[in-house]
């Protein structure tokens, strides 16, 4: 039985800076070709860091809508720098590019609720990496019950495990808490996840186009042979987590448009515990 394999966390297009790869350039050139060889027949694209996501997630749409039924996309916002209007860039991820997500980086910013209100609003999974900030993780999950969250990397692609420790817990605890294999090096922490929380908690995805899908998904293929767990991990999971926004079912119950404008505070400066010394 052949399975569907869907790569859900892979960067495309330029960036704006000059720092590496990162910010500079995500080809798929290579990257193609080894997502085929290894199997892949999907894959959900999200820009690399951009000072202007409006342009990022343009360019992403471009390339996600030149082949049909191959791509998914997410729409990459930054918490600060787009505040006041994430909701419009969301809406037109949405409606004009078919775009099925949201992808935040705390090296931009922290989340904001302005942000989790769009997701809620037009019913996308958030796709946060915490960079190894998993407290957070709590808020998310109890503030926002109805939006799904991705952690990926079981929270630091830096392999940090105090971050990934402490967030396993998390991952089973939460319901709308998911993580996804992109990066992940401590194997027994992968497998310690899969144990405790299940393969509807796991997510397969490559972080390419500088990871080799092959590499990647032999780790998945390690942590189990189990034909039902397989099939939720490689495809399902994502499926269903994008499956209303897919579907624009937004569309079939009227709430109200959340509004933030541009002077309200980020969460990056509100993240301060007022009974610590700074
Ligand atoms: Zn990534």
């Amino acid at each position: 039985m052949k399975l569907l394999i869907i790569d859900a966390h892979c960067h495309a297009g330029k960036g704006d800076g000059f720092t590496g790869p990162w910010d500079t350039r995500a080809s798929l050139q290579k990257f193609l070709s080894w997502s085929y060889k290894a199997g892949v027949q999907k894959i959900n694209l999200f820009a690399a860091f951009h000072s202007d996501y409006a342009v990022a997630n343009a360019e992403v749409a471009s390339i996600v809508n030149s082949t049909p039924g191959k791509f998914f996309g997410f729409a990459f916002i930054n918490a600060v720098n787009d505040r006041g209007r994430v909701f419009d860039l969301v809406k037109t991820a949405v409606t004009k590019y078919n775009f099925c997500g949201i992808k935040v980086h705390r090296h931009d910013a922290r989340i904001s609720r302005e942000i989790c209100e769009a997701a809620r609003y037009f019913m996308l999974p958030v796709l946060y990496d915490v960079m190894g900030e998993v407290p957070m993780i709590e808020l998310l999950a109890t503030e926002y019950p109805d939006v799904n969250f991705i952690i990926p990397h079981l929270s630091s692609f830096s392999d940090d495990w105090r971050a990934q420790i402490a967030f396993i817990p998390m991952l089973e605890r939460h319901p709308n808490i998911y993580t996804d294999t992109s990066g992940v090096r401590r194997f027994d922490l992968l497998e310690m996840a899969y144990k405790r929380a299940g393969a509807s908690k796991i997510i397969f995805g490559t972080d390419g186009p500088w990871l080799h899908p092959k590499v990647e998904l032999s780790k998945v293929f390690a942590l189990t042979n189990n034909t039902a767990d397989l099939k939720k991990i490689l495809a399902d999971n994502f499926l269903k987590l994008t499956a209303k926004a897919r579907s624009h079912q937004y569309k079939n119950s009227f709430r109200k448009v959340p509004v933030f404008d541009k002077t309200d505070t980020a969460l990056s400066n509100e993240y301060r515990d007022p009974w610590l010394a700074a």
